[in-house]
């Protein structure tokens, strides 16, 4: 029991982004260690090749490109990182010959204060330095406001300094909130920046009719999405996705052209070569899996996956609601991140205020710490600028019902009721 419910792939583990076990993407994956090839050469990788570029075509056309460039990296980070080299090769393209120093002023680089970490991670790797990795202010449910950013672009531009890349997250790994993009891009338009969409988390909802929009409307006036298949998707790790806007931007920034392996005279389109578009040498198959599962689940399937997995959202949502003196809900989530407190009964009926707050922070270690005990949930909590720590639950697991929902609640009720803080 204790071993199985900590799990990621069992009903009860409502802990991290990357939930469920598909079994068509199982057997992908397992179908995929046995060839044991690697992606760098479509002589060695003929169709998993073939099966990238089908794949790929149609997530951009889901973005809503019809040309474009895509690549399969090992996770989102590294995808984040891609788009940056591409973005600073897009207007600097000495960069790739003549380094740093060619590049009049310094750069900056723009995103939001609920980012993921991997971000500002670009500026360290990249050369800018973290202190050039600008942390706009978010609202109150999440979201980059605009006129925050483009109040930072106007600083720095006027210290003459280069901002030129601006990060949006769609799905923001804490409370999973959507940056208004329509907003953004207007301003990337306006100051020639380039602007990066990390979907990473969000861009599985691109299949939904019904949440694509609000949240993602304007992904496709970006120059540069990730999307993370192992998240929403349920694809089995590791499955992650960056794409872009312009034809043969990868190769042209990321090309060494090393003679031994990409040799232009072979008796088939080098486009196909796909090694020289990456900064590593071989690739891992990740195509497989996720080209498998996606014919046996069908657009429709992903769709419908999609949408029950909100819907199940709505449902806990609800449920918090109708217990409000158990639970406390924070925000009107805009995915399937929910965040919330719990109160045990030392706390009922006790006016909500920033001293109480304190008090509902520290009941979550305690509460997370009887679940480990107990084996028979997982629930994550975290703390952000705004609040002490609270519970913030993921369903992205096809598995979960209303019943495993229920069982959440009520099993944090059963556990933590207890539960004295001081
Ligand atoms: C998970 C996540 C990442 C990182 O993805 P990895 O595959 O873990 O490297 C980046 N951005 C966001 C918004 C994420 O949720």
């Amino acid at each position: 029991m204790l071993v199985l419910k900590k799990n990621q792939s069992h009903p009860h583990f409502f802990n991290q982004l990357s939930c469920g076990l598909d079994i068509i993407s199982l057997a992908g994956e397992w179908l995929t260690a046995a060839a044991n090839t690697n992606m760098f050469t479509y002589e060695i990788a003929p169709v998993f090749i073939l099966m990238e570029n089908v794949v790929l075509e149609k997530m951009r056309s889901m973005i809503g490109w019809k040309t474009g460039d895509s690549i399969l990296a090992p996770g989102g980070s590294i995808s984040n990182l891609y788009a940056f080299l591409a973005a600073r090769h897009h207007k600097f393209p000495q960069y790739k010959e003549k380094g740093l120093s060619s590049i009049p002023g310094h750069l900056v680089m723009f995103t939001s204060d609920q980012c993921h970490y991997s971000v500002k991670s670009c500026a360290s790797v990249c050369g800018l330095g973290t202190d050039y990795c600008i942390c706009v202010p978010s609202d109150e449910r999440g979201r980059m406001i605009p006129a925050e950013l483009e109040r930072l672009v106007k600083y720095h531009k006027d210290r003459g300094n280069v901002p030129f890349f601006v990060n949006a997250t769609s799905g923001t790994t804490v409370l999973g909130a959507f940056d208004p993009l329509e907003d953004i891009a207007d301003i990337c338009q306006k100051y020639d920046m380039w602007m990066h969409v990390d979907a990473a988390w969000g861009g599985g909802l691109l299949f939904s009719k019904k949440y694509r929009h609000p949240r993602l409307t304007g992904v496709e006036r970006a120059d540069s999405v990730t999307w993370n298949p192992h998240k929403l998707m349920g694809t089995l790790l590791q499955c992650s996705t960056v794409h872009f806007k312009y034809e043969g931007i990868l190769l042209n920034c990321n090309a060494m052209s090393a003679e031994y392996l990409f040799m232009t005279d072979k008796i088939y389109d080098p486009k196909y070569d796909t090694g020289d578009k990456v900064i590593q040498c071989g690739r891992h198959n990740d195509i497989f899996k996720l080209w498998l599962q996606w014919r046996g689940k069908g657009t429709s399937g992903f769709e419908r996956h999609m949408d029950r997995l909100m819907e199940l959202a709505e449902y806990q949502v609800r449920r918090i609601k109708e217990q409000p003196d158990k639970f406390h809900l924070i925000l009107e989530p805009e995915m399937v991140n929910v965040s919330f407190w719990y109160l045990p009964k030392q706390l009922r009926g006790v006016p909500h205020d920033a001293h109480k707050e304190i008090k509902l922070g520290k009941v979550c270690a305690k509460l997370k710490g009887k679940m480990m005990q107990s084996g028979t949930l997982m629930v994550g909590y975290q703390p952000d600028d705004r609040r002490p720590n609270f519970f913030r639950s993921i369903i992205s697991s096809a598995a979960v019902t209303e019943k495993d929902v229920d069982f959440m609640l009520a099993e944090m009720d059963r556990l933590g009721q207890d539960i004295i803080v001081d």
